[in-house]
């Protein structure tokens, strides 16, 4: 199946490449799930909770790739997860948001309240790096009681150029302090 996503269709156009993106189904979240269940077996998935980044970092082609910032309804997200953990006994899921922190109230937090209701026992891991400044304690303890057990954060450098190109990411004096809150909670584990 073939469907027709945003920021694909300007990449195409950007790479001069033409063709009648009309024959193709509009992409939406919920037909874009992939077949995960076509493998014989499977330890691990990966997947996103939403689309794209509302930031700029100059160096970075997200923008080009998916020009809008879209989060997906958190039920959705974890009956998603449910469906890996339960029908086909995924034990680690890493998610690739590129922006999984952005507007926590409405979007992570929910997620970690119910997995942490679902006791869904999985492992869940950020390969993609996780925006340092959104790290509160509370926030960083819920990320472990939910399951989250490999966190990588986004840091390119303590220059100040290299913090202006990417949008004040985080401080050194942040990205240490939120190192030794995330520590501390697990080694109280
Ligand atoms: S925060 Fe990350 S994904 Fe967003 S623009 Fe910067 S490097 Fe790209």
């Amino acid at each position: 199946m073939l469907l027709r996503g945003r920021g694909n269709l300007r990449s195409y156009k950007r790479c001069g490449k033409k063709r009648n993106y009309d024959q193709f189904e509009a992409w939406s979240e919920d037909k874009a799930l992939p077949a995960y269940e076509l493998y014989d077996r499977l330890n691990s998935v990966s997947m996103f909770t939403s689309r794209g980044c509302p930031f700029r970092c100059t160096y970075c082609a997200s923008f080009l790739l998916e020009p809008g910032f879209t989060l997906k309804d958190p039920e959705k997200d974890v009956a998603e997860i449910e469906r890996y953990v339960t029908k086909m006994g995924i034990n680690d899921i890493a998610f690739y948001d590129d922006a999984f922190l952005v507007n926590p109230e409405k979007h992570i937090i929910p997620i970690l309240e119910l997995l942490i209701n679902k006791r869904l026992h999985a492992r869940y891991h950020t390969p993609n790096g996780i925006h340092p400044k959104y790290i509160k304690l509370r926030f960083a303890r819920l990320l472990w009681k939910a399951g989250f057990r490999t966190l990588r954060f986004g840091f390119e450098g303590t220059s100040g150029s290299i913090q202006k190109a990417s949008i004040q990411k985080a401080s050194r004096h942040k990205v240490i302090t939120m190192i030794s809150k995330t520590l501390w909670i697990a080694s109280k584990k």
